[in-house]
């Protein structure tokens, strides 16, 4: 029916040749080569049923595939060509089979993380459920971090509200510190209020250590004590009209680098800034209803796990 050196080379040259190589797929390689090598029709017409390919006649171009070869639910070499394969290429073959049993399971979690990034709040002390319970509203996966060694499971952070010289001291043992700094080197990362004091570039009333990822000068306690904490709502950057946020013994952003988008602002000071993949909020979102401060955060953590690409 279809001559099938016409329909292999066709198929190697025309537009699928390209998506083989691009997403290296070894299964669609492999089934090529048998099929040529066996010259065998019956096998093509298989081969091109299982990739959804079009088999081509003379006059007529190949079609490009629909299936992306890497969908984690589409096909995989069949035990059928593994079967034509003879002993001296079995091994062969098995071994690329399961390195793209590898590659797929790789991208089905990619995949999944794209939709449900695992994102840690750490959990020392502080209102970390809350914000644990804010990341699962909005379809991520949250995940309670008490020690360095978690982070690397993460595609994000949130570095919640407390009282930070308590968060501080229990960072500074057994190397949670520098992880958190090599943390948010390449991965995003959220603070508010103690958070948002951990992050900053410069501590005042009193100095204390921070991680300098954020290019700002907090002031710790400076809008009065416990009892003066305040629910405001205000307009912000953000679509969707007034923000409502909690202030409890809120620090002040007194001053921002240049690199850092101010967000929303009370009485002119900063409350929620964002620096590339750096977010910092002096209020508590997580104590409100409204979740689109954290939506904002986990789309920022998808778009790096999409691009692979850190936005600073
Ligand atoms: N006052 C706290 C501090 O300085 C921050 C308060 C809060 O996180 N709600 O660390």
């Amino acid at each position: 029916m279809y001559p099938n050196t016409y329909v292999v080379n066709g198929i190697l040259s025309g537009q699928c040749n390209s998506a083989v190589t691009r997403t290296r797929s070894c299964a669609l390689r492999i089934e090529l080569l048998l099929a040529a090598y066996f010259a065998d029709e019956s096998r093509i017409e298989l081969f091109a049923q299982r990739w959804n390919i079009q088999l081509a006649g003379k006059d007529k171009k190949p079609q490009p595939l629909r299936n992306p070869l890497i969908d984690p639910d589409g096909p995989e070499l069949g035990d059928d060509f593994l079967a034509l394969c003879g002993d001296r290429n079995r091994r062969f073959v098995e071994r690329l089979r399961a390195e793209e049993g590898a590659a797929r399971q790789d991208e089905a979690r990619r995949l999944h993380r794209g939709k449900h990034p695992r994102i840690g709040v750490l959990a020392i002390q502080g209102d970390y459920s809350a914000h644990a319970a804010a990341l699962s509203e909005t379809g991520a996966e949250p995940c309670e971090i008490r020690k360095p060694d978690q982070l690397s499971s993460l595609d994000g952070l949130i570095l919640p509200g407390g009282e930070s010289t308590t968060m501080l001291k229990f960072l500074e043992k057994r190397g949670f510190f520098e992880a958190l700094e090599e943390f948010s080197k390449s991965n995003p990362v959220f603070g508010t209020c103690a958070g948002a004091i951990l992050l900053a570039r410069e501590v005042r009333n009193p100095a204390q250590r921070s991680l300098g990822i954020l290019d700002a000068v907090v002031e710790r306690n400076a809008y009065g004590r416990q009892i003066d904490s305040t629910i405001l709502t205000a307009e912000t950057e953000l679509p969707g009209g007034p923000l409502e946020m909690v202030f409890i013994r809120a620090p002040r952003i007194a001053s921002t680098g240049a690199g850092v988008r101010i967000l929303a602002r009370r009485d002119g000071d900063p409350v929620l800034v964002r620096q590339g993949s750096v977010m910092a909020a002096t209020f508590h979102p997580e104590l409100s209803t409204d979740r689109r401060v954290h939506r904002l955060f986990v789309q920022i953590v998808m778009g790096k796990i999409e691009t692979g690409k850190q936005d600073r």
